[in-house]
This record gives structure tokens, sequence and C-alpha cells, in this order.
């Protein structure tokens, strides 16, 4: 089924969405382990689980689509494939995407994927409209966006910013999932901001629980969230004892979650980083908000 139509679905009953996002893992050992984290992760029933899509490497003989039809074929939970843009030609999507249809995978994230110096790039694609723009002309797929309630660490302003978002949504995007925050604030200053610039698409939250030092660090290097002085309070206190930090950042996002339902959202996403223990404690948390 297509993410557009579960969205709806939930929005008539009044509720969000409730997705997962995994990464399929690097080394084979953990790969070997993935179907026990699936299995957990897909019994706590999320309406989506989105899979992500490594840069570089071959695009055709990847992870991604395996984990993907696993999760489809398997569980019965519907997956969204991600799939990059920039080092990659038409020819190799098209392949991608025909081999998505062939599995009956219709929903794509569409991204343009990082610069990375290392790998060469291919010219076909420039930014992640143009990669949306080609999938419409390739199939009836759902195609899903990402977007930066702090702004793309490139971009000129936050203004430029919703205004390139507004060319992805224009070219055929139906939904959009956020990058992490920690301040649920930037994030309904963001939320309006779309509205304004004529972007009606439901937009998922995207949230990270952080449950180790090493993970905060690395990742608000990488995306330039900022962070509320209430949570850089909890990682000081806690960081040489990594079950309360355990304990305190999962409460911490427990709390961004309630607060954005109680605020109408469309979705929350969370970034499970595969771990199926959090994600149960967070659906233990707002089962029945949900
Ligand atoms: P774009 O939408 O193309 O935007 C990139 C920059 O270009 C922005 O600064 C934007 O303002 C600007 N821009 C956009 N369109 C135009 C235009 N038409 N003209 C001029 N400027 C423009 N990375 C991976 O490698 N694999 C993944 O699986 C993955 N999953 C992700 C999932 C989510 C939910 C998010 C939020 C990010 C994910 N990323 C992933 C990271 C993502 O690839 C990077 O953030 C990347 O730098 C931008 O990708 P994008 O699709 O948002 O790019």
């Amino acid at each position: 089924m297509k993410v557009s139509k579960i969205v709806q679905a939930k929005k008539k009953e009044g509720k969000p969405v409730l997705s997962f996002e995994i990464f399929p893992p690097k080394k084979e050992e953990a790969l070997k382990n993935i179907d026990a984290t699936l299995e957990k992760l897909c019994d706590l029933h999320p309406d989506f689980i989105s899979i992500t899509f490594g840069a570089g490497g071959s695009a055709v003989d990847n992870q991604t689509v395996e984990l993907a039809k696993k999760i489809k074929n398997n569980y019965g939970v519907e997956p969204i494939v991600h799939l990059t843009c920039l080092h990659y030609g038409k020819e190799e999507i098209g392949m991608i995407l025909s081999q998505l249809k062939e599995e009956g995978i219709e929903n794509i994230l569409a991204l343009r994927g990082d610069i990375n110096p290392n790998i060469p790039v291919k010219n076909d694609f420039k930014y992640a409209d143009e990669l949306v723009a080609y999938i419409k002309t390739q199939g009836d797929f759902h195609i899903s966006g990402a977007c930066y309630p702090e702004t793309h660490l490139e971009a000129k302003n936050a203004i430029d910013d919703i205004h390139n978002l507004k060319k992805k949504v224009d070219a055929g995007a139906d939904h959009l999932v956020s990058q992490l925050f920690f301040d649920n604030d930037a994030f309904y200053r963001f939320y309006e901001k779309t509205r304004i610039a004529g972007i009606t698409v439901p937009i998922e939250a995207g949230i990270m629980p952080v449950t180790n030092r090493a993970q905060i660090e690395r990742m608000v290097n990488i995306c330039g969230a900022t962070l509320p002085a209430k949570f850089e309070k909890i990682l000081h206190k806690y960081e040489y004892n990594k079950e309360a930090l355990f304990d305190a950042g999962l409460a911490y996002a427990i709390n961004q979650i309630v607060d954005l339902i109680a605020n109408d959202v469309d979705g929350i996403h969370v970034y499970t980083m595969n771990n199926s223990k959090v994600a149960g404690r967070i659906c233990d948390s707002i089962r029945n908000l949900i």
C-alpha cells in the first residue's frame, strides 16, 4: 500500500502515523542478526519502515531492497526504500526502480545524498527534486522527500531552503520526513513556514532517541541540530552513567513525541538505529496516543 494512503487513513481517525527508520548493517555478522531485529520492530506494528541507502557502491546489488522485501513479505509491514542520486546515473536508478516494481514495492524516499569527496558524482541528478521528477516518469510510486526544520547545512538561508523544498513537492513529492531535532519549537516554526510557502503535503517529525554520548556528538556534527539547555543538562549529568543516560535520553525523546502528538503532527518518524529495545520502550509509552 502507498504511504500516502496510510497517512490519509490515520488522519481520518485523527491520529498521526508512526514510522521507523533502519539501516542495512555494514558488518556481515550484524546483517545475519537483522532478522531478529526486523521481527521485533515489526511486532511493534509501525505504519511503515524506511530503510536507508548508502552513497556509492553498487546501486542494484544493495541490501536496502533486500531488507525492504523482507519487511514487506515476511512481516507484512509497508517498506519505504531510500534512494540517493548524486552518485548514480539514470540507468542505475532506472534499474532499481524496475527491481522495486517487480517486487511490488511502491514507496520511495527520494534523496540527493550527502556530498562525499571520495566518491565521484554522476551528473544526471543535481538535487532531489530532479530525482523525484525522474521517478514520476518511471512508474506509479509514492514519493517521500527529506526536509530540515533547522535548515539544510548547505542552504544559503532558511527561506532559500524552503523555496527549494517547494520545488521538490511541486516535482511530485507526496510526503516529507524531517531531519532529527531536539527542539520541538523549531519544528513548529518550520511547519508554519512550509504552509505559508504553499507546501501542503504531510510532514513527519523525525525523532532520534539519544541513548549514548557518542551518538549525540556524531549526529549533531552531521546534521547541525541545536541542543536545548534542558537536553544538554541531561547529557552532562549522565554522560558517565550509561544506564542513566539511556533512561534519560529515552524519556526526553518520549516527551518530545507526546508534545508533538498533542500538537497534531502528521506523523512521528523514529530513527531507531536498529535498536528494537529503544523502539519498544517508545511504543509502550505512547500506545494509547497513536
Ligand atoms: P536536496 O533536497 O536536493 O537539498 C540539498 C541542498 O540543495 C539544500 O541545501 C537545498 O536547499 C538545496 N537545493 C535543493 N533543491 C535545489 C534546487 N532545485 N536548486 C538549488 N538548490 C537546491 N543520506 C543517505 O546517503 N542515505 C539515506 O538513506 C539518507 N536518508 C535520509 C533520510 C532523511 C529523513 C533525511 C532528513 C536525510 C537523509 N539522508 C540520507 C541525508 C541526505 O542525503 C542529506 O541531508 C543530503 O545532504 C541532502 O539530501 P536532500 O535529498 O534533502 O537534498
